[in-house]
């Protein structure tokens, strides 16, 4: 039997009920910790809740193999995950990994492309990531437009639902016997020898072990427990339509079909500061590459458009460390939550669990944007 706790106290402690929170929670707690996930909710700046969907390889680690390597362990992991969190909360997080494409639309896009891939090849081994001329593509999705002059093809590329993606997570939480608890903005963290306590207005919780994965909320939190987790917003803009019937079996990074037939189209990149609006121009952008990939999208209703803001680091690559003043606290944050929420479930909150992270992440520790050019 475990001992009982003083209310408020717990074994592990978890920032931000996002996905990247929400993950590493439900993998602390299969880990056998008594986790609180103290999250903020839907009024915070969410990118769980107002992304893609990509759990995307193709392209993740360019110039970093470390990443690259990360992304590819998270794919391969996705399908227990899946398979997990449908055994544990009968929630279907609609995973399919069929490959994925990445269209160009001019001859220029190809070459750069190309070029990726040779270079990702040399930089971190191959994953039969391979250029598509046009008569290629035209076998494997049929509709495109006569502006496609081909794609990127990597064979494991794939997409899921994010919204039930996150659902499942504090769901699993639930059932390990862990707390989710919403509407809590954590405004004070107090370290102390062998424990943090951690302030919401008046409520005080208390544990062992800290995870600090906020999103954006993450830059304010990590300094009172010596870490430094620099992230700025980044924002995306995002429009799906009405039910098609199904044209499109592979996701591709700008259009994809979900399970339920609606379809995605995206995304923008724009540094716009705490701005999670929508503007016409970019949609504008948004709508015509989609219709020059896929003519039939100029009949399909819009039916929602969104903004969200990305957590982006100032490379681009996650934060992963465990504080040298303060062991037993550890910031988690990326730019690609559903891609890597195999990895973070699976393999980070083992670890942290465990009480350390692997050297394998160390090339993530938030050091690097400290090291002067000399
Ligand atoms: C337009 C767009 C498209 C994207 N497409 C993809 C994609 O295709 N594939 C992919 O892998 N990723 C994609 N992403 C990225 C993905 O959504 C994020 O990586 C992921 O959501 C980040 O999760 P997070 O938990 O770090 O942050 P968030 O999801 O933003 O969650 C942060 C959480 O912290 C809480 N919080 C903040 N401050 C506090 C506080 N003080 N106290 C308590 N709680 C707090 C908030 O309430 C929130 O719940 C996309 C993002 C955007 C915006």
């Amino acid at each position: 039997m475990r001992p009982v706790k003083a209310a408020g106290a717990f074994d592990a402690l978890v920032i931000g009920g996002g996905l990247v929170g929400a993950a590493i929670a439900w993998g602390l707690a299969r880990a056998g910790a008594e986790t609180a996930l103290i999250d903020e909710g839907d009024v915070a700046f969410r990118a769980a809740r107002g992304n893609f969907g990509l759990v995307w390889v193709q392209s993740k680690g360019d110039n970093r193999p470390e990443y690259a390597h990360w992304t590819r362990r998270s794919a391969e992991l996705w399908p227990d995950l899946a398979e997990t969190l449908a055994r544990e909360t009968g929630i279907d997080v609609a995973l399919a990994q069929p490959g994925g494409l990445h269209f160009c639309l001019s001859e220029a896009e190809m070459a750069e492309r190309g070029q990726m891939i040779t270079r990702m090849h040399n930089q971190s081994g191959g994953i039969g990531a391979k250029l598509l001329d046009r008569s290629e593509l035209k076998d494997m999705v049929p509709g495109l437009g006569p502006d496609v002059r081909g794609a990127s093809f990597s064979p494991v590329d794939g997409h899921a639902s994010p919204l039930h993606l996150l659902r499942a997570f504090h769901a699993g939480l639930i059932g390990r016997g862990g707390r989710y608890l919403p509407g809590r903005t954590v405004d004070r963290i107090a370290p102390a020898p062998g424990s943090f306590a951690v302030y919401s207005g008046t409520e005080r919780f208390v544990a062992p072990k800290l995870v600090v994965a906020a999103g954006l909320g993450s830059r304010h939190l990590a300094p009172m427990t010596g870490l430094d987790m620099p992230v700025d917003p980044l924002r995306g803009q995002i429009m799906v339509t009405e039910r098609l019937k199904r044209f499109l079996d592979l996701p591709t990074v700008f259009v994809r079909q979900t399970a339920e037939g609606s379809v995605l189209v995206g995304d923008s990149h724009e540094d716009v500061g705490f701005d999670n609006g929508t503007t016409p121009a970019v949609m504008q952008d948004i709508a015509r590459r989609s219709v020059a990939t896929f003519p039939a999208l100029a009949d399909a209703q819009i039916v929602r458009v969104w903004g969200a803001l990305r957590v982006m680091t100032p490379d681009g690559f996650p934060i992963y460390e465990q504080s040298a003043r303060y062991p037993g606290a550890f910031a988690a944050t990326c730019h690609s939550g559903v891609t890597l929420a195999g990895a973070h479930a699976l393999a980070l909150a083992p670890a942290i669990a465990a009480g350390a992270l692997p050297s394998s992440l160390d090339s993530f520790m938030s050091g690097r944007f400290h090291v002067s050019a000399a």
